[in-house]
């Protein structure tokens, strides 16, 4: 019975003054002695442990929340309604290095089965035919071809996963020459030479647009074997038999590929999550930290993201960065983050949706402390621009919009060949370049979604498991998927979402 009440909530630090309702509780119930449920309180909600005035501060993972509005008597529930939000942290002069954990956790091993690259860089994790593209006006030709290739040559070849159009919004009624261009240019760039589309291009073109295939590839790589420009077509058909003869060739290449046993160095992945809610920074967020830190450990490259999500945390970010360059870089994206908030007369807090507040999480500031656990603790070698690639090995802030849809073409640019998305409130997210890998952070939700959710975290909530239990088994799903042994639920039932380019220049 006691241990059934111990249950009834989750407090993460000493010094915190809030807990998260483990389930919903009704008001009038005791939830630990001497502490009674004033109001009923939602599932993944706070509750206060103590009396909390006016202007005081609401504490929870040993970090201010925010500042009561009004009084809060001990046993009412907090909602977002009753917080004023803190100053965001100065990235002045912050101080880096000074936490710098080396005691990281031994994985369980050190190798997959993956796709070495011709360029020497990160190891694919499927063999895919991408097909790029400078220009949106090119993409309903492209869909109908591929269709076709899917058809009729991807069964010739069993080796090649998929065929991928890579198309976007981008190209062209663009302020190509803006400086802020250089980042959806880079982000098409780097995409075409995805690590799992094994070194082989594929671009087709309209042959008007302001991006130009000049932009888009190195001179060395524009040849009549990789770029197809519709406008020197004769007709449809034209079109679609240079597509489809082009095609072909490529994935004869791309059926030579084989997986090999690689070193864990050669994978790259990257962390994300969305629909979040107040259980994820205690069970799946954590878990997937513990897991990037087995992977970090291993040699492996890890990035998170999402820079609304860790403006709020950045000086726990800065203490575990290990150089003042890098912490320098770091101070520098946030700065360019506020700014481009700053001219939508925005800021950090536009960020935490209606399904997030749902879920518990009164602001932003509660959101970041649990979107930045899945970094776990290592330290971090290097700071990314949008859709720059990584020069080092090990864990990797790459700063990226938090939007999913955004940070996921961002990450794969930036070369991660899987992703981890963790979620509190569910959604079906995929990516067509790379599997994704569904956490969820609450037992209700893998109820709910059983044949969408890869890995539960939901029984660290209730006590039945650790987090270093389910991180392990996280671990051991991404090797298996990484290797191309097991697909996720969202690669299983190709839920690919559209390729949304960040693009922070005028469109005209
Ligand atoms: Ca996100």
């Amino acid at each position: 019975m006691e241990a059934q009440k111990k249950s009834l909530v989750v407090q993460i630090s000493g010094r915190d003054n809030v807990a998260i309702a483990v389930r919903e509780i009704p008001a009038g119930t005791e939830v630990r002695e001497g502490l009674t449920a004033n109001h009923d309180i939602p599932q993944a909600h706070k509750i206060a442990l103590e009396d909390i005035g006016a202007g005081d501060p609401v504490i929870r993972y040993g970090v201010v929340l925010g500042y009561a509005k009004e009084p809060i008597k001990k046993g009412d529930w907090i909602n977002e309604f009753m917080l004023d939000l803190p100053e965001p942290p100065s990235v002045e002069h912050m101080e880096w290095g000074k936490n710098i954990v080396t005691d990281l956790p031994e994985p369980p091993c050190t190798t997959f089965e993956g796709y070495r690259n011709p360029d020497g860089g990160y190891a694919g994790t499927r063999n895919i035919l991408g097909i790029s593209t400078t220009v949106q006006c090119v993409t309903g030709v492209l869909n109908v071809a591929v269709k076709r290739m899917r058809e009729e040559l991807l069964p010739k070849y069993p080796n090649v996963d998929d065929i991928v159009p890579v198309n976007h919004a981008y190209g062209c009624g663009v302020a190509i020459n803006a400086p802020e261009a250089v980042i959806p240019i880079r982000t098409l760039r780097n995409l075409a030479k995805h690590p799992n589309f094994g070194g082989q291009l594929m671009v087709v073109g309209l042959g008007c647009e302001k991006l130009t295939v000049e932009m888009l590839l190195d001179k060395a790589d524009i040849t009549p074997e990789n770029v197809i420009i519709l406008q020197e077509q004769k007709g449809f058909n034209a079109m679609i038999d240079a597509l489809m003869e082009m095609a072909d060739k490529k994935l004869q290449i791309l059926n030579q590929r084989k997986r090999e046993t690689l070193p864990l160095s050669d994978l790259c992945i990257g962390m994300q999550c969305g629909g979040s809610d107040a259980f994820s920074g205690v069970s799946a967020n954590p878990s997937a930290g513990y897991a990037a830190d087995m992977l970090v450990k291993a040699g492996s490259t890890v990035m998170f993201s999402e820079v609304t999500e860790v403006r709020d945390g950045v000086h726990f970010i800065a203490e575990r960065c290990v150089s003042e360059e890098v912490c320098q870089k770091l101070a520098k994206e946030m700065q360019w983050y506020d700014r481009y908030l700053a001219e939508g007369d925005v800021d950090r807090s536009a960020n935490p949706t209606p399904g997030n507040k749902k879920g518990g999480l009164c602001n932003i500031v509660e959101k970041a402390m649990g979107s930045i656990a899945k970094s776990g603790t290592s330290p971090i070698v290097e700071v990314l621009s949008p859709a720059e690639k990584p020069t080092k090995h090990g864990l990797i802030y790459a700063a990226t919009p938090a939007s999913d849809i955004v940070c996921g073409p961002c990450q794969l640019a930036s070369g991660i060949t899987l992703q981890v998305f963790m979620t509190g409130r569910g959604t079906p997210y995929g990516l067509a370049a790379a599997p994704v890998i569904k956490v969820c952070s609450r037992n209700e939700m893998k109820e709910m979604w059983q044949d969408l959710i890869d890995v539960n975290a939901g029984p660290i909530t209730t006590g039945d498991a650790t987090i270093q239990e389910i991180g392990t088994e996280l671990f051991h799903k991404i090797i298996a998927v990484a290797s191309g042994k097991e697909k996720s639920c969202a690669e299983k039932y190709g839920l690919h979402n559209d390729l949304c380019i960040f693009n922070p220049a005028p469109i005209t």
